[in-house]
């Protein structure tokens, strides 16, 4: 007779239908069902659902089920009920007759699973009605986002503690794919879990070989094009930096390829037939920003391109680890150079304003007993502060709680704490893209370095052996051709006459009469250079036209001593593993600017104040200060734009999906009748 089953293995089998538990699920399960705190980080796929689950059933009475996206519910709650098991939810999504009768059912213990999102628990009432009949465990998916530190952090999560303080010491799971050791220190303490225990483990993907290729960005499209060409590499997944680039980049593809784009500026209609047209394998190729990815289930995905630096190393694994999924090898191709971090810092400085300029506001706030004051007239009294400036230091304010904005957007001085808070977040958006760029700078393992990274110290740290630094292209690094050796001797000579010049100004400086310099080669040129630390560039802009033009602007590194031949000769490049050919270059149509700068006191364009009221209007229902409905230079872009459908609102920034589906109708009507 042959031995039964665990409990554990039975529930497993007899109930979820599953063989056997994957490796690492079993001992989880039974530190769960023994009621011990715990920590989960797995990555996606690994299977944490089956983690909480298991245990749960095994625990018997109702698990409570924390979880951020409603569609992630929905679809939990879905695979649960097709078992058999009494699964329900309660959230913003649902009829108010059918969440009092899933409160009903739960009180009278006819419920295996209730999820609920976050802010429920903020309702007043509900934590109490869970407390008249406890649950027996407490899941909370996604855990990351409770940490500031997290890449994807929710304000809704960060009560969580605060909250579930009443059901306590109800045993609780914490489950997440990404937390490094700060974000996994961070959801311990303000879970405030209990000797708890951490279980980090499987992050070694062994079927993808990762490759950081360094080309500038105008070549990357040709160079996409190239890898895309052999049949094997498809299904694709191309991650762009922005809508505008997956949208040329979905453009350059669509002639020799089925190729979709998938960004946060679609509709949600035709966001969701892209996506399951790519499922479905209609499409071989998605050209997506990060929006796209979350609780995608495709396992033969071959290849991922980064068409540009990520802004993290957890976005970064993630995305990566959306390929082979089934076991067969599979590539992830990150392009990368200099510039790319360039533009990822001009964009920190742009969202996470100077310090100076948050200050600048929070002076001319007045503490509680004075009346607040009106936000137009906050801004005249800081009248050197462009728009955009003002509005997203005074965001960040809001965010960090150093002021309080009501509906009509009148302003008062909240806590004057902030400064810590907003300092340490714009620090660690900096320290994520140190990570990042130090991952590839990296000569260590790819796969090591991702593992490293996330704390898994059950790893068995062997080199994976197929990617860049494991497997070099043959022809590897090599020293400079005399040709090239002349140009970086030039582009050193230029700056040593002129310091500080924009990199297209040099550019055309450079040739000699007669002579036709590639743009590739000079740029190629220039990022030998930097990551040699010989020469530093700064992304700058200026605005013409209404438009903010972005350039950089090279400078010799003051720390470095005037470069012999010898010097140059040590200077080496390395072969890129897809070749490259000169772009074709199509000059951009010019879009009308978004980012147009009007002073408070100049004469605001048509339907402007109409836009103002609505917006107030909602602002006042929902009891959000008005900026969290749409932003002032959102309102002016749209004014200027003049969109005639709900679509075209998707170019603007400013504008999101949800902010497109919510207002979109709404705001097209007022445009179309007052103007
Ligand atoms: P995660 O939450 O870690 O991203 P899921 O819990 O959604 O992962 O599980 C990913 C997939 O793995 C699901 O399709 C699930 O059915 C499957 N799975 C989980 N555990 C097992 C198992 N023991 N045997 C077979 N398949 C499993
Ligand atoms: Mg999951």
């Amino acid at each position: 007779m042959s031995q039964s089953p665990s409990p554990l293995l039975s529930i497993l089998q007899n109930r979820f239908g599953f063989a056997s538990f994957r490796e690492t699920q079993e001992s989880v399960c039974q530190a769960v069902t023994d009621g011990r705190d715990v920590l989960l980080v797995m990555p996606t796929g690994a299977g944490k659902s089956i983690c909480y689950q298991v245990p749960g059933i095994a625990r018997g009475g109702a698990t409570l089920v924390i979880s951020p996206l409603l569609a992630l519910i929905e679809d939990q709650v879905g695979k649960l009920q097709k078992l058999g098991f009494r699964a329900e939810r309660i959230h913003s999504g649902c009829q108010r007759e059918d969440s009092r009768r899933v409160c009903r059912q739960y009180l009278s213990g006819e419920l295996d699973f209730l999820f609920i999102a976050p802010e429920r628990l903020g309702v007043p009432g509900f934590p109490e009605m869970l407390k008249r009949r406890p649950p027996t465990l407490i899941a909370i998916d996604e855990a990351h986002c409770i940490s500031q530190w997290g890449h994807d952090f929710r304000p809704d999560y960060r009560l969580l503690g605060e909250r579930l303080a009443l059901l306590r010491p109800i045993p609780v799971v914490a489950l997440t794919a990404t937390a490094t050791p700060i974000v996994q220190e961070d959801i311990c303490k303000q879970l405030g879990l209990v000797d708890e225990k951490r279980m980090i483990q499987g992050f070694r993907r062994t079927n993808i070989g990762i490759h950081a290729v360094e080309l500038p960005p105008s070549d990357r499209s040709e160079a996409i094009l190239e890898i895309l060409k052999k049949p094997e590499r498809l299904p694709a997944i191309i991650y762009a930096p922005t809508r505008k680039k997956a949208e040329e980049l979905k453009d350059a593809l669509s002639a020799t390829h089925a190729v979709g784009a998938y960004h946060a500026g679609m509709t949600p209609d035709a966001r969701e037939k892209v996506q399951s047209r790519f499922l479905e394998g209609k499409l071989k190729v998605i050209v997506a920003t990060v929006a796209f990815g979350m609780g995608i289930d495709k396992a033969d995905i071959r290849t991922v391109v980064h068409a540009a630096i990520p802004g993290s190393v957890e976005g970064y694994y993630q995305e990566i680890g959306r390929a082979g999924r089934d076991g067969l090898p599979s590539q992830a191709i990150l392009f990368h150079s200099y510039a790319d971090l360039k533009t990822h810092e001009f964009f920190l400085e742009m969202n996470y304003p100077e310090i100076a300029h948050l200050r600048m506001i929070f002076k001319e706030t007045k503490p509680s007993p004075s009346a607040p004051q009106a936000k137009d007239a906050l801004r005249k009294k800081l009248g050197t502060l462009d728009l955009a400036t003002f509005e997203r230091a005074l965001e960040q304010l809001w965010v960090h709680r150093g002021v309080l904005i009501d509906p009509d957007e009148n302003i008062s001085r909240g806590d004057p704490k902030w400064e810590k808070a907003y300092l340490s977040q714009r620090d660690q958006k900096q320290k994520q893209l140190q990570q990042i760029s130090a991952l590839i700078a990296s000569s260590k393992c790819r796969m090591i370095g991702l593992i490293s990274h996330f704390g898994d110290r059950k790893d068995t740290g062997t080199s994976c052996g197929i990617c860049d630094i494991c497997r070099p292209d043959p022809a590897g690094r090599r020293a400079l051709s005399p040709a090239e050796r002349d140009l970086a001797a030039r582009i050193l000579a230029s700056l040593e006459g002129q310091n500080h010049q924009a990199a297209g100004r040099l550019f055309q400086s450079i040739a000699l009469p007669g002579e036709n310099i590639e743009r590739s080669r000079f740029e190629k040129m220039i990022a030998v250079l930097e990551r040699a630390k010989w020469i530093d560039s700064q992304l700058e802009s200026f605005e013409k036209d209404d438009q903010k033009i972005q350039y950089r602007r090279l400078s010799l590194n003051p720390k470095q001593s005037k470069k012999s031949a010898q010097d140059l000769a040590s200077l080496e490049t390395h072969q890129s593993p897809v070749s490259a050919k000169a772009p074709k270059r199509k000059r951009q149509k010019k879009k009308p600017s978004v980012s147009a700068d009007y002073e408070t006191n100049s004469e605001m364009p048509r339907g402007f104040e109409t836009l103002r009221e609505w917006r107030l209007e909602q602002a006042r229902r929902k009891g959000v200060p008005a900026f969290r409905i749409l932003t002032d230079r959102a309102l002016l872009a749209i004014c200027e734009s003049k969109p005639s459908s709900p679509d075209e609102l998707s170019g603007i920034s400013g504008m999101n999906r949800k902010s497109i589906t919510e207002y979109g109708q709404e705001i097209i009507q007022i445009l179309s009748s007052k103007l």
